[in-house]
């Protein structure tokens, strides 16, 4: 996402003008209070490359952190900040995969799933991880968009 917004103007007091550089579009965002510090980590030089400038990372992206989810931009709300969106069978949304392997489960089943068939492989090449963790997803019967 960070070939996506651009910070345009730190107006002070953790707020920021952002650029939506595909739609041009402009948005206003405040560093939610209680990630200041996790920001400040950002702006010491802690961010992946072509990440949102907003999106913190930690635990080789075990931990992902939106820090201005309270005033994120509406296009975030919609699609949200996740690198993989898992759907089920009827097409709800089940969950995310944030950072690179953080997964944000909104079903007990995707949870368990994932703690006893994700959580057990010991890949450290992230594109051979993806696939593989996207090839047990597809076999579990879900459906899965980059
Ligand atoms: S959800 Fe937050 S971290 Fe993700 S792209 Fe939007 S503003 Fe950036």
């Amino acid at each position: 996402m960070g070939l996506v917004y651009r910070i345009v103007e730190e107006k002070g007091n953790h707020e920021f003008l952002i650029l939506n550089k595909y739609t041009g579009e402009n948005y206003e965002v405040r560093i939610d209070p209680d990630k200041i510090h996790l920001f400040e980590h950002l702006r010491d030089g802690h961010t992946a490359p072509e990440a949102c400038p907003f999106l913190y990372l930690a635990n080789g992206d075990e931990v992902a952190s939106c820090t201005v989810h309270l005033s994120r931009p509406d296009v975030c709300r919609e699609v949200f900040c996740c690198h993989l969106l898992i759907v089920d069978r009827e097409g709800r949304r089940v969950g995310r995969v944030m950072g690179t392997r953080h997964l944000c489960p909104e079903t007990p089943q995707l949870e368990e799933l994932w703690e006893n068939r994700v959580r057990t492989l010991h890949l450290s090449d992230d594109t051979i991880w993806v696939e593989k963790v996207v090839g047990i997803l597809i076999d579990a019967g879900y459906t899965v968009r980059r």
